[in-house]
């Protein structure tokens, strides 16, 4: 057996094995080939000594905006997974049926980091979204384009995963919850998930959860008052407990104005942790208060959810919700994917959307990215000598 690269003795977590150990992994064709002590390559494998660092699999950021240049708020995904150890971005629902064919062809086919997208209902996605222009794309009933989605999204089968929808006073006004519905439609029509936006009410928190499937997700799901799920009396909301034991899954997607420590605190000191952490990165979150994948995940463990969770959360879980197992896991056979972490003890400062600081002890790093079982980034690290 020869292996491409071999990562040797680093931490390994992976969540989807329920494995924490010191070990090697080794890739080979693209993919993972094996997990295991003292692996042996030959003269052309690439080997990095990990001795100190945290191996997992490639991270997946559930909630991004990387249609560069097609859409105002699309970042570079290239140079955003290089800061913040992505080896998936899933781009929610920048593009519509209208503009997808050059998000296809001109940003993830030519992108060395794999990106997925759910498919926005209304025909151009977030066409208008900018520090001057902010125009919400679902409120005008006429641009919501349910023929033309199930077209878009049987033909992109490979990289569509699901269909996105933003509802609330901002992005759907006076069109309240229609365009859920008209989501939920299209969703049922191709058997995929609904990724649900929720900003400010009308329609309210309790209308649009129970219209969700086991399996759709709520997106900004630690979002501050109002529709947020945490009760004033410091409890979870009864309808978020109905829906999570129906299996519907609950998003972070922190973004400008969807993640507050507050809400946060409430639904960890009850045992609700979130099923996927995600940045939701765009242009008027990347400097901040969002910054990055790894910046959130470190907001979770310094809020006290254990590591091995938040590696869940950004890996195994997400793979879940994208119904893509062969993502998110180091088992063999899996997408050879992986991302070099470290946690720094120290003092860090932290901000959510309401300007709340916390001062975490708890920092986690980026340190190097494997895609299709090939170190990507930073080229020159970890090399053995
Ligand atoms: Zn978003």
């Amino acid at each position: 057996m020869t292996y491409d690269l071999i990562l040797r003795g680093g931490r390994v977590i992976d969540p989807s094995q329920k494995l924490d150990a010191v070990t090697d992994v080794a890739f080979e064709n693209g993919k993972v080939a094996r997990v295991g002590p003292s692996l042996k390559g030959d003269a052309g494998t690439d080997v990095r000594d990990m001795a100190g660092a945290i191996v997992t699999p490639g991270l997946i950021d559930l909630h991004t905006h990387v249609y560069w240049g097609g859409t105002s708020l699309g970042i570079d995904a290239e140079d955003f997974c290089r800061q913040s150890g992505v080896t998936t971005a899933v781009d929610t629902g920048s593009a519509g049926p209208g503009n997808f064919a050059g998000f296809r062809k001109h940003v993830i086919e030519p992108s060395e980091v794999r990106i997925l997208a759910y498919l926005h209902v209304s025909f151009a996605g977030i066409y208008a979204f900018s520090p001057r222009v902010m125009v919400g794309e679902s409120e005008e009933i006429r641009l919501m384009a349910p023929v033309d989605a199930v077209e878009v999204a049987n033909a992109n089968r490979d990289i569509i995963v699901g269909i996105k929808v933003r509802i609330g006073a901002r992005t759907s006004g006076r069109s309240g919850a229609a365009p859920l519905d008209i989501a939920l439609q299209v969703a049922e029509e191709v058997g995929m998930p609904v990724m649900v936006h929720l900003d400010d009410p009308p329609p309210t928190y309790e209308e649009v959860i129970a219209r969700l499937r086991p399996g759709d997700v709520l997106t900004h799901a630690f979002r501050p008052y109002p529709n947020t799920p945490a009760t004033a009396q410091g409890t979870v909301k009864q309808v978020a407990l109905d829906a999570r034991r129906r299996g519907v899954l609950f998003d972070i997607g922190h973004g400008k104005g969807s993640f507050a420590f507050k809400t946060a605190r409430v639904m960890l000191a009850n045992g609700f942790l979130p099923d996927t952490i995600s940045s939701d990165v765009h242009t008027l979150c990347i400097n901040g208060p969002a910054f990055d994948q790894v910046t959130t995940m470190s907001k979770f463990l310094c809020l006290g959810m254990p590591l091995i969770d938040v590696i869940a959360a950004s890996t195994a879980n997400a793979a879940f919700a994208l119904k893509r197992p062969e993502l998110g896991s180091l088992k063999p056979g899996s997408v050879g994917d992986a991302t070099i972490l470290s946690v720094k003890d120290g003092r860090f400062d932290y901000v959510d959307v309401v300007g709340e600081h916390l001062v975490g002890e708890q920092r986690i790093f980026s340190d190097g990215v494997v895609i299709a079982g090939r170190w990507w980034h930073p080229t020159s690290a970890f090399k053995n000598t």
